[in-house]
């Protein structure tokens, strides 16, 4: 338990939708999981940053998965 300290950058490690740890960065603020191909981009709010997860359907468009 216990929180983060502070001044500890953050980094996405981990894939908000299905948890897969093989992320590749393919952006300054963008990410590709490789587990659900799904691409995350981080938007920094302040000192928590949010994200927004998009899907690549079948014919290369991008669909919001989910935002928070
Ligand atoms: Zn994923």
């Amino acid at each position: 338990m216990g929180k983060k300290a502070k001044g500890m950058r953050f980094a996405f490690r981990i894939c908000p939708q299905c948890g897969s740890k093989e992320l590749g960065k393919i952006a300054k603020h963008t990410y590709f999981c490789w587990g659900c191909f799904a691409e995350i981009v981080v938007k920094s709010q302040g000192n928590w940053p949010s994200f927004e997860t998009y899907n690549i359907l079948e014919d290369g468009t991008l669909e919001m998965a989910a935002e928070s």
